[in-house]
């Protein structure tokens, strides 16, 4: 299954991650962000949002509903924006979380640009860690538009 992907379902998901971004509290120190994790065969394992609870970062949130689980092994995430690299108040970033989950795919809509962290390396990360990451560009305008009141 892992091998069958289709760019329909990988707009459904990343449309999906859109929307929960624009559940996210308002926040001038952070991004919003939705992110949706799908096992191998296409069943939604789990989602999240930013600051769903606390300072939860998205990707943060819908592996926490996890723990380890053996699904992950196969899972891709869809989440609107690249992975944190950098977490000042935690010790794990969103990369590192996702690398330690063991997710086999990451699938990001928009790089993270340089407003909070000088150079965010998730992407580079991720596949250094032997994940596979595809980037949907057609998406970009619609995960920036929660982020708006940053200047972007
Ligand atoms: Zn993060």
């Amino acid at each position: 299954m892992q091998n069958d992907r289709r760019p329909a379902d990988d707009h459904h998901w990343m449309q999906l991650a859109v929307e929960l971004a624009r559940l996210c509290p308002p926040s001038d120190s952070a991004f919003a962000v939705g992110a949706v994790i799908i096992d191998a065969d296409g069943n939604e394992l789990a989602r999240g949002f930013s600051r769903e609870s606390d300072r939860v970062h998205a990707e943060e949130s819908a592996l926490g509903k996890l723990g380890p689980d053996p699904r992950l092994a196969g899972a891709t995430l869809y989440s609107t924006l690249e992975p944190c690299s950098i977490r000042a108040s935690r010790p794990d970033s969103c990369t590192r979380l996702t690398i330690k989950a063991g997710l086999a795919r990451v699938v990001i809509a928009w790089r993270e640009p340089p407003i909070f962290v000088a150079r965010c390396e998730g992407v580079e990360l991720l596949r250094a860690a032997g994940i596979t990451v595809d980037l949907l560009p057609e998406f970009e305008a619609a995960a920036k538009e929660p982020n708006a009141h940053l200047g972007l």
